[in-house]
C-alpha cells in the first residue's frame, strides 16, 4: 500500500479569531502526534508540501466574482458587501490571509487527488481539506473553498466515476448540490439530522435529480447515536452502495465531530466506531482519496487522524502516548492516558431509542433507493 500525507505548517500561519471552534492549530497537533508516533517516516510513505491551488483551479467550482471578493477581504478588512456572500457573518469571519488559507486547503485536496489518480499513491490523506460546505458563490459553515467539489470536479472530467463519503456530523451540502443532478458521483452523508443540527438539510428523500436521480443518499440521524448506531446504519447503507456503483475512486470526508465531547454537535461516537467504519472505507476503496474535515475537540481531531493515518499504513499504533504528544494533548484538555478511548457503555433504552430512528432513514433508503442500484429492497 502505497500512501501519500498531504500537508504545509503555514496551515497555521491563519486565525479565523481567537474564539472560532475551526482552529487551523488541530492540524498542527495532528502532525505532531502522527509524527511523535514515527508514521511520517514510513518506507511504503511519502510526506508532499502542500501548494497553494491556482485562481484557474478554485474556479473550477466557484464564481469569478465571489473568488473576487475572497481575494479582496484577504486583508482582513470588511466591507458590507461581503455578507451577500456569506462573508463576515459569524461563521465565516474576515482574517487576514483567508484567501490564502483557502488556497492552501484546496490545493493540498487536489493534490491529494491527483496523487491517487496518477497511481503513485493508492492512499492520500489531506487533514485541512474536507470543506464541504462552500457553495460556488457563498462561503458556509466555516468553508470558504469546496476543495472536495474542485478534487472531484477534476476527476470526473476525466471520466471517473467517485463515491463520496461524508462521515462528517454535520450534512456535506455543498458536494450535494455540486453533483446533484449527475450520476458520476454517488454521494452519502451520514449526520445528525438537519432537523437538529447545521445546515438543516440531508433528508433522506433528497435522492438526486435528472440523471443524478438514486446517487445522492442522505443518512440523518437523532442526536446521540453511539458506535454501534452509526455503524450499524453505515454498515447497512454505504457498503452494497458502493459496491453496486463500483467508482474509480473513493473520496472521504473523515470529519470527527461525531466524537464525544465535540462541542458543536451530539453524537457520542469513540475512536472504536470511527475506526470500525474506516476500515469498512479501506476495503471498498483500492483508490482512497481522503480529507479532514470537522472536528473542534482538538485532541480528538489530533488522535482521531492518527489513528486513520496509521489504518491507512497498515500500522497498528500502539494505545501508549509518546511523552511529549501526551504533554500537548493535555495542553489542549484532553484527560485522557491513551490514543484510543476507552469503552464506553450505554444504557440500553438509550440505544434502542436511537436505532429504531435509525433503522427508519434506512428502511428509507432500501426502498426508495437501493433498487435503483440492482439491490433489492
Ligand atoms: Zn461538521
Amino acid at each position: 500500500m502505497k500512501t501519500a500525507f498531504v500537508y504545509t505548517d503555514a496551515y497555521t500561519r491563519y486565525t479565523y479569531s481567537d474564539t472560532h471552534p475551526l482552529q487551523p492549530s488541530r492540524l498542527r497537533l495532528t502532525r505532531e502526534l502522527i509524527e511523535s508516533y514515527g508514521l511520517l517516516h514510513l518506507s511504503h510513505s511519502q510526506v508532499i508540501e502542500t501548494v497553494p491551488a491556482c485562481r484557474q483551479e478554485l474556479e473550477l467550482f466557484h464564481t469569478p466574482e465571489y473568488l473576487n471578493i475572497l481575494a479582496a477581504a484577504d486583508s482582513g478588512e470588511s466591507h458590507p458587501a461581503y455578507l451577500a456572500y456569506g462573508l463576515g457573518a459569524g461563521d465565516n469571519p474576515i482574517f487576514p490571509g483567508m484567501y490564502v488559507w483557502s488556497q492552501l486547503c484546496a490545493g493540498g485536496t487536489l493534490q491529494a487527488a491527483r496523487l491517487v489518480e496518477s497511481g503513485a499513491v493508492d492512499i492520500a490523506l489531506h487533514i485541512a481539506g474536507g470543506l464541504h460546505h462552500a457553495l460556488a458563490s457563498r462561503a458556509s459553515g466555516f468553508c470558504y473553498i469546496n476543495d472536495a467539489v474542485l478534487a472531484i470536479t477534476e476527476l470526473i472530467a476525466k471520466g471517473y466515476r467517485v463515491a463520496y463519503i461524508d462521515i462528517d456530523v454535520h450534512h456535506g451540502d455543498g458536494v450535494q448540490a455540486a453533483f446533484y443532478d449527475t450520476d458520476q458521483v454517488l454521494t452519502i452523508s451520514l449526520h445528525e439530522s438537519g432537523a437538529y443540527l447545521f445546515p438543516g438539510t440531508g433528508f433522506v428523500h433528497e435522492v438526486g435529480e435528472g440523471k443524478g436521480w438514486g446517487y445522492a443518499v442522505n443518512v440523518p440521524l437523532p442526536p446521540g447515536v453511539d458506535d454501534d448506531v452509526y455503524v450499524e446504519a453505515f454498515m447497512a447503507v454505504v457498503p452494497p452502495l458502493v459496491r453496486a456503483y463500483n467508482p474509480d475512486f473513493v473520496f472521504t470526508q473523515l470529519g470527527v465531530d461525531t466524537f464525544r465531547a465535540d462541542p458543536l454537535a451530539h453524537a457520542q461516537l469513540t475512536t472504536a466506531g470511527f475506526l470500525r467504519v474506516l476500515e469498512q472505507i479501506k476495503t471498498l476503496a483500492p483508490r482512497w482519496v481522503a480529507t479532514g474535515g470537522g472536528g473542534y475537540h482538538l485532541p480528538n481531531v489530533a488522535r482521531a487522524w492518527t489513528l486513520a493515518w496509521g489504518m491507512m499504513n497498515d500500522v497498528e499504533v500502539p494505545d501508549t502516548l509518546p511523552e511529549a504528544a501526551r504533554a500537548s494533548l493535555q495542553r489542549q484538555g484532553y484527560r485522557g492516558q491513551t490514543l484510543r478511548d476507552p469503552e464506553v457503555s450505554w444504557h440500553p433504552s438509550h440505544r434502542d431509542h436511537m436505532r429504531a430512528e435509525a433503522q427508519q432513514a434506512v428502511a428509507y433508503l432500501q426502498q426508495h433507493v437501493f433498487p435503483l442500484h440492482g439491490l433489492k429492497a
